[in-house]
């Protein structure tokens, strides 16, 4: 085991490899609030890597409702479970890691999916938790009878549980962006890591015997483009771009504005000790204890400061880009009421305005005597 530093943790943490950090580290912001389940990415993401025999049952990116929905079933409770209680005092976790808690013989703590366990991608779809009588309107914050949506892909995690469980060595963090992934020449299907992938975001292919997961669409970023989830996604709830290490922040950054600067955006379940890559805006209207366990202490001070981005320029702005250009922004800037994205050479990519027009249209039209109901 080596002592690795994990800025999510607050602490230095025992890995089973000394691993330099990449020379870039590919991330992504999910904005909870804005998902709407559409499923678009889920299919985007499908119909683009994982159409192939034995890849049938495979969602590389899936969207669940919490408390109730998982995919593979019960994955974040059985890790819970696993990891047992843990604390966090000062911004520091003072739990084990999976890597911390693995069993003598193993690199990393897990436990195997049954296969029935990867059949209900959707079960708990807009179940939600708490009661309340019929008809009662929902109104304070957070609500009483809840759910959200979680959207999810591989982390690409700096520190990656499947990486450190394979016996064959045939995973692997590019260096150049900080993407993981298998090696299919070298995988022999021992399904080590998909015992240790706390996210569950490794996969099984029955039909060519191997591991398959996110490729994190390698060829897409490489060319200084967004990922199929991102690009497809109809609630614009997405950024994917590139995070500075810790210790270092980028403020015209999208990614580092939205983790390091503001700090809106969380990971998901820190205390893994995975520093998973896919930073969440949590949802405004969910118990803060359950967000807390699922996305840490940062909580209560990213939801204050998002609930508060109508008056807040930089903030807005970001949330106006997401969705904006199908190229990786680098670069963003507010001037007046627009704001804009650059790619990595500074070149101007798109432009938004902050605020969009909206029209209030009379309910009821006096001269043709009727009331103009909004049907659409
Ligand atoms: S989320 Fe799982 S599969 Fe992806 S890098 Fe992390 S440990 Fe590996
Ligand atoms: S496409 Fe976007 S809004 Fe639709 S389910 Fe996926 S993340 Fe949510």
């Amino acid at each position: 085991m080596a002592e690795v530093s994990n800025w999510q943790l607050g602490r230095d943490m025992q890995y089973p490899y000394d691993a330099p950090r990449p020379n870039k580290q590919v991330a992504w912001v999910f904005d909870t609030n804005k998902c709407i389940a559409c499923q678009t990415c889920t299919i985007a993401c499908k119909q683009t890597w994982t159409w192939g025999r034995g890849q049938e049952y495979m969602l590389w990116n899936n969207v669940e409702t919490k408390p109730y929905g998982f995919f593979p079933t019960g994955w974040d409770v059985k890790l819970m479970e696993m990891l047992g209680p843990g604390s966090w005092k000062d911004g520091v976790y003072e739990g084990q890691t999976v890597f911390e808690k693995a069993p003598e013989d193993l690199h990393v703590l897990g436990w195997q999916p049954e296969t029935e366990d990867w059949s209900h991608p959707n079960v708990g779809e807009d179940e939600p938790a708490g009661e309340t009588d019929r008809g009662t309107y929902v109104g304070s914050i957070p609500h009483d009878v809840w759910f959200y949506y979680l959207a999810r892909i591989c982390n690409h995690c700096t520190y990656p549980a499947c990486l450190a469980a394979c016996p064959r060595n045939a995973i692997y963090k590019r260096p150049e962006d900080g993407i993981v992934l298998v090696d299919q020449s070298r995988c022999r299907g021992y399904q080590e890591c998909v015992t240790a992938c706390p996210y569950k975001k490794v996969m099984f292919n029955p039909v060519s015997g191997t591991s398959e997961k996110c490729i994190a669409c390698f060829p897409k970023i490489e060319q200084g483009l967004q990922t199929q989830c991102v690009t497809s996604c109809i609630g614009r709830i997405r950024f994917a771009g590139f995070i500075s290490p810790p210790g270092e922040v980028d403020e015209k950054n999208p990614i580092d504005f939205l983790v390091k600067v503001r700090k809106v955006a969380l990971p998901l379940y820190p205390q893994t000790g995975t520093e998973p890559n896919v930073y969440y805006v949590p949802p405004i209207h969910a118990p803060r204890q359950f967000l807390k366990q699922m996305f840490g202490p940062g909580v209560d001070e990213a939801i204050e400061t998002y609930t508060k981005a109508k008056d807040d320029p930089e903030l807005l702005g970001l949330q106006m880009l997401m969705g904006a250009t199908e190229h990786i922004i680098h670069g963003f800037e507010v001037e007046g009421e627009v704001v804009k994205g650059f790619d990595a050479a500074g070149k101007e990519l798109v432009s938004v305005p902050l605020r969009e027009p909206s029209f209030i249209r009379k309910y009821f039209d006096e001269v043709r005597d009727v009331y103009l109901h909004n049907i659409t």
